[in-house]
């Protein structure tokens, strides 16, 4: 049996998007920026996508601007709104569970002399509110804090540091990545400013995103060229790319409601079952704010990697921490900001379940979970010392 369940990793195309997106490869090929009649189909195309994206997110489709994905997304907002804005102050705030795409543009930034608080989040996951507002400065010109985290699935309190941020006239950036299509997402009422998304996170294809920028907010651009986007993200149309990102969050959209009950129904199950059957575990973050899809469990006296590799010789996707920080044997910064020790950090997978997962995948994957930590258990010296301690 084929079990995925890293979806917060990527997801496979749905096929309605496939369809959706087809045409523009070949057919309808032409260069949206063109102005015979072959380009203006294709500009038609992206138009109707832009409206599409916008509606999603109750934003005007003169905010949606088309990029590569979540990484492009997150690298302009923060460096454009730092860059652009930068005789108002040099001080962002961002929260310490944050992907890569924010923390290594951080990082960068306070190279060229900013300064960054990274605000700490309670066992949670959840940010402290008290130390982001006790983190405001008079220079401090952008907050920025992802709306659902992609490791342990917590959902930032969005509202209330969208109305701290709007109170002291401070630009606030989300990366929503791991939020669209699965929270009810509105940028006017949450006083979202700029705000990152991602197609190949909820069913479209990679390498397409979009940046929500707020009518009147002008972040310096990031990608000079020709004049698209209004002339702030130059580049050729990835038309397909487009049409899919909209395509896919249509359709996610509108079967929202069903897919998280579903989705959380499974993923409550799986928990619930390896509480029930295997001994030494501590699930990872909050569960009163959490994505629908997440589960995150540490397995103690057991190196995550070997349990990955295990899992995925019997058909089992999953994944220790986030994609991107795999390969390297550094412990998630995210577990170890909720307070978690390194220890456990090390035997962490997280679980990310899908529409289409099956009661019999996860019954499946329970079964194998429970031989295969026994196993591994046998074979490490720390399981041995607690045995010899508990016979004591
Ligand atoms: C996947 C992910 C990204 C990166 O998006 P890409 O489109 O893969 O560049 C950024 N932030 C979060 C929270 C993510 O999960």
């Amino acid at each position: 049996m084929n079990v995925y369940l890293d979806h917060s990793a990527t997801t496979y195309v749905d096929e309605d998007v496939l369809e959706a997106m087809m045409p523009y490869f070949h057919d309808h090929f032409g260069n949206a920026s063109s102005q015979h009649t072959l380009g203006q189909e294709a500009m038609n195309a992206v138009d109707r996508a832009r409206e599409a994206v916008a509606k999603a997110i109750n934003a005007r489709p003169s905010e949606i601007y088309f990029t590569s994905g979540g990484t492009e997304s997150d690298n302009w907002a923060i460096k454009g709104i730092a860059h652009a804005y930068a005789s108002k102050g040099k001080h962002i705030i961002t929260s310490a569970v944050e992907h890569h795409a924010v923390l290594h543009t951080c990082e960068q930034l306070t190279k060229e002399g900013y300064e960054v608080t990274y605000v700490p989040v309670h066992p949670s996951g959840e940010v402290d509110l008290d130390a982001l507002k006790a983190a405001i400065r008079p220079d401090t010109v952008l907050i920025t804090v992802m709306y659902a985290n992609n490791e342990i699935g917590t959902i930032q309190p969005i509202e209330e540091i969208g109305r701290i941020a709007k109170e002291h006239k401070i630009f606030f950036h989300t990366d929503a990545v791991q939020a669209m299509g699965v929270c009810d997402i509105d940028v006017k009422a949450q006083n979202i400013d700029l705000l990152s998304m991602s197609a190949h996170k909820f069913y479209g294809p990679k390498g397409v995103g979009v940046l929500y920028i707020r009518n009147g907010v002008k972040p310096d651009k990031l990608i000079i060229g020709g004049a698209q986007e209004r002339s702030m993200r130059g580049g050729t149309y990835n038309t397909p790319g487009i049409v899919g990102c909209a395509a896919a969050l249509t359709k996610a959209v509108a079967h929202r409601e069903e897919n998280n009950a579903k989705i959380a129904a499974l993923r409550d199950y799986f928990v619930e079952q390896v509480k029930a059957r295997i001994p030494y575990i501590v699930i990872n973050g909050g569960f009163e704010h959490r994505l629908p899809n997440n589960a995150n469990i540490s397995f103690l006296y057991v190196e995550g990697e070997s349990i990955l590799l295990s899992l995925d010789l019997e058909g089992i996707q999953a994944s220790s921490g986030s994609a991107c920080s795999s390969g390297s044997l550094d412990p998630s910064h995210v577990l170890l900001a909720t307070g978690l020790p390194v220890e456990n950090a090390h035997g962490s997978i997280r679980f990310s379940f899908g529409k289409d997962n099956t009661k019999e995948q996860v019954d499946y994957t329970l079964e194998v979970l429970e031989r295969t930590i026994a196993r591994l258990r046998e074979w490490s010296p720390l399981y041995a010392d607690l045995k010899k301690s508990k016979e004591n």
